[in-house]
């Protein structure tokens, strides 16, 4: 029998993927795998949990999911890390169907020790703690030729599963032998609203960084991939993970005594140059103008350039 892994990011567009593979072949295929870069939103966690207990047609304990307030906060990375690998390992026993795989490092642990910032177009964080970690479960536990793997990429950003010129998830793994489909990619296409009214209508509740305005509930509503739009909608809804963020890439830059940013200025022309969250902060809080049609975009499987 053809086995499915549904790559699930505890966002709503892998949910919608992997509901829709359920619905053509039921549950007894079907693999749930999450890779966590250990700052997700608290918020996503909940979302994890419970939309992979819809999926699987499973019931929670009451209570189960932890609240809010008792993860421990990004910036004491050590004890999340113990706090997260402690709810993987109670909720894989729970959902034998799902899949929860740490690497032990969040994204700023990476570049720190790969003395790298990640940006639009290099993204350490995901090749290492997603694709990388998912490609080798997969290695060790499915054969490629009776396996698809789903991700929850949607038609409109089909580029990010196959660009026609060898990038994309599609070609990258295809290449290795595997089997990726993109179910959302497929007729009836669904908008992002769509998608909230089938996780509203299975009696989920999004993840609340959608309501925040964040279009990708990805890494907290931060990502080095994050154009002015996201970021500033960062500082307006989370300042306390702005500066968490703000005061990581301020210690990096002095860690590698570069004059490396994630995001870009192209203001006055002469091209794109260094611009720190600190500085774009500052522009912020100045009332100066930022790109608001800037959201950058995160394509954590795809390992395309945004
Ligand atoms: S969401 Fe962004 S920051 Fe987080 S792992 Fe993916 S590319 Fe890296």
């Amino acid at each position: 029998m053809k086995r499915y892994i549904e790559m699930w990011s505890s966002g709503v567009g892998s949910w919608a993927a992997a509901k829709r593979r359920v619905a053509a072949v039921g549950v007894e295929p079907i693999t749930l795998l999450f890779t966590d870069t250990l700052i997700e939103d608290e918020d996503n966690y909940r979302f994890l949990i419970e939309g992979a207990a819809n999926i699987l047609g499973a019931s929670l304990p009451r209570q189960f999911v932890p609240p809010i307030d008792s993860f421990p906060p990004i910036w004491e990375p050590e004890a999340r890390a113990l706090f997260l690998r402690g709810l993987a390992a109670e909720t894989m026993e729970l959902l034998p169907g799902f899949v929860w795989l740490i690497e032990g490092r969040n994204p700023w642990q990476v570049f720190f020790d790969e003395r790298f910032l990640g940006n639009s177009r290099v993204d350490p964080c995901s090749r290492i703690l997603k694709r990388q970690l998912a490609d080798r479960w997969l290695a060790e536990n499915c054969d490629p030729a009776a396996t698809v793997v789903d991700v929850g990429i949607d038609w409109s950003e089909a580029h990010r599963f196959d660009d026609g010129a060898g990038g994309g998830v599609r070609p990258r793994r295809g290449a290795d032998g595997w089997v990726y489909e993109a179910p959302l990619t497929e007729a009836p296409f669904l908008t992002k609203r769509d998608v909230f009214r089938l996780v509203a209508a299975a009696g989920l509740r999004r993840p609340r960084l959608y309501d925040e305005g964040h279009s990708h509930a990805n890494c907290g509503g931060w990502c080095i991939k994050a154009g002015h739009a996201q970021a500033a909608n960062l500082l307006r809804n989370r300042p306390e993970i702005y500066r968490y963020h703000e005061g990581q890439e301020l210690a990096i830059r002095a860690h590698l005594e570069a004059d490396v940013s994630m995001m870009t200025d192209r203001r006055g022309g002469g091209g794109k140059r260094p611009l720190t969250m600190r500085a774009l902060r500052e522009r912020i809080e100045a009332g100066g103008q930022i790109d608001m049609f800037d959201w950058g975009g995160c394509g954590c499987f795809s390992g395309v350039p945004e």
